[in-house]
C-alpha cells in the first residue's frame, strides 16, 4: 500500500486542469465535422454512410442539397468523410460543443432543426425522400 502510494506521488499526473490548461491536439483529431457546400453535390453518400444517422439531407434550394449534420448523434467516426467523393467534409479540431438547447447542436444554417421524429426518419423537412 505505501508503495503504491509512493508511486503515484511520484507519477507525472494523467490529466491536465481542463479548461485551464489543455492538450495539444494529436495529427488526425476528429472534431466537429465541418461541410464545404460549394465542393458538395448533394449526392447524399454521406448521408448513406452515417453509422450514427447524424445525417439528413436539407433542401436549400430546387434541386439543391446539403446534408445537415446533428452534433449530438454524432460518433465523430470521420466516416462521412471518408466517403464523400469531393472531399467537402473535413474533421474539425472543435470539441467543444455543449449547448444549452439542441438547435445550436445541427449544422445546417439558416434551417431549423426537423424534429425528432423526421430526424428517426432520416429525412429532414423539405427534403425529398431517398430515392426520390
Ligand atoms: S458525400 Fe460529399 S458530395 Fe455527397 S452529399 Fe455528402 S458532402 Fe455532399
Ligand atoms: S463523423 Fe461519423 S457519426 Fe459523425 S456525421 Fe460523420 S459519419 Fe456520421
Amino acid at each position: 500500500m505505501a508503495r503504491e502510494t509512493a508511486r503515484h506521488l511520484l507519477k507525472r499526473p494523467a490529466t491536465v486542469l481542463y479548461p485551464f490548461q489543455r492538450l495539444t491536439l494529436p495529427a488526425g483529431f476528429r472534431g466537429r465535422p465541418a461541410l464545404d457546400t460549394e465542393k458538395c453535390t448533394g449526392c447524399r453518400i454521406c448521408e448513406r454512410d452515417c453509422p450514427a444517422g447524424a445525417i439528413t439531407m436539407v433542401q436549400m434550394a430546387e434541386k439543391v442539397l446539403r446534408p445537415g449534420f446533428f452534433y449530438d448523434r454524432c460518433a465523430f467516426c470521420a466516416q462521412c468523410s471518408e466517403s464523400c467523393p469531393k472531399d467537402a467534409i473535413t474533421m474539425t479540431d472543435e470539441y467543444e460543443l455543449a449547448a444549452f438547447d439542441r438547435q445550436s447542436l445541427y449544422g445546417a444554417p439558416a434551417m431549423p432543426r426537423p424534429k425528432d421524429p423526421e430526424i428517426a426518419k432520416g429525412k429532414a423537412a423539405g427534403a425529398p425522400a431517398r430515392g426520390a
